[in-house]
């Protein structure tokens, strides 16, 4: 039987870790800052947005959230991004996403500063990424990495295949496992034989948000299978884009949903905030 992936435990180290650096970076009297804005009142959002503010406090970050009503229009959005662009008490300045449809996301996302995009999401980091210079990297595609080499399962020469191409998740990580010297194979909703592509992965992630696409025989026996999908069944719970019961007795590794790569995305974030820190006070 797979050996699970507890993203939590691995979080939760990750933070701790986080929570020494911190600690002497403020001892020389500089303290990480994080904005979050929210426009609007989604409810998957304003859990999101209230888990960061709280990540934030037990680190001991500043952090500020500011939520605007749903009508807000892209002009007032764009002056208070560029208000905190100069606010030298914070570092990293998040949108929550997705927006109302009378913004445009992209122009929102460019008017953030490189330097304060803690999303990873502007176009000069994403280049960066791809370049293979120093970026802020998106944060759920470098929490996968993390999940990968904190149990000991290196990329470096595998076969990784990421199925899934959006610009947040699917993308992003196939630069990130490149990075990391893996054979990258993308699928897609186009892609054909999907299940034959899967099974040769020593490394399957999964970006779909399809309830269970993934069955036992998408996966070769011993893969690492990394479910990033979040998907809310009638029943309310939570379900990842793998079938977890069904490919518990071949895979190798899995992750679980809930508690896998969810909670890294949030502990990402925060080392974001404090490597943006720490490169504006050097
Ligand atoms: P998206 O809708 O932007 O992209 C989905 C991708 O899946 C597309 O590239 C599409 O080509 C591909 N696809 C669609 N149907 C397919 C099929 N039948 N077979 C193969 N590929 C198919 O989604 P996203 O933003 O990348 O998110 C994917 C999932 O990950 C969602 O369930 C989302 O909730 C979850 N997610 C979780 C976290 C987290 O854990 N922190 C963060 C981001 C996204």
């Amino acid at each position: 039987s797979a050996q699970i992936i507890y993203g939590k435990s691995i979080s939760d180290s990750i933070r701790q870790e986080l929570l020494h650096e911190v600690e002497t970076f403020k001892s020389k009297g500089i303290t990480p800052g994080l904005v979050v804005i929210l426009v609007g009142e989604d409810p998957a959002s304003q859990v999101y947005v209230r888990n960061k503010a709280k990540a934030c406090e037990q680190l001991g970050y500043y952090s500020e959230v500011v939520r605007v009503p749903a009508e807000t229009t892209q002009d007032e959005l764009l002056e208070l991004i560029k208000k905190y662009n100069t606010q030298e008490n914070i570092n990293g300045i998040l949108v929550q996403l997705p927006l109302p449809k009378h913004i445009e996301e992209k122009a929102i996302i460019d008017a953030i500063s490189v330097e304060k995009d803690v999303d990873g999401f502007h176009p000069e980091n994403v280049g960066n990424l791809m370049i293979g210079d120093d970026a802020l990297l998106p944060c759920t595609p470098s929490g996968v990495i993390e999940l990968l080499k904190r149990t000991g399962n290196h990329p470096a020469g595998k076969h990784a295949v990421v199925i899934g191409r959006s610009n947040i998740v699917g993308k992003p990580v196939a630069m990130l496992l490149l990075r990391e010297n893996a054979t990258v194979t993308i699928c897609h909703s186009r892609t054909q034989n999907i299940e034959e592509m899967a099974r040769q992965a020593d490394i399957l992630v999964v970006a779909v948000g399809i309830p269970k696409l993934v069955k036992k025989d998408w996966v070769k026996p011993g893969a690492v299978v990394i479910d990033v999908g979040v998907n809310r069944l009638p029943d309310g719970k939570l379900c990842g884009d793998v079938d977890y019961d069904d490919v518990l007795d071949v895979a190798g590794w899995v992750t679980p949903v809930p508690g896998g790569v969810g909670p890294m995305t949030i502990t990402m974030l925060m080392a974001n905030t404090l490597k943006s820190a720490k490169r504006a006070h050097e």
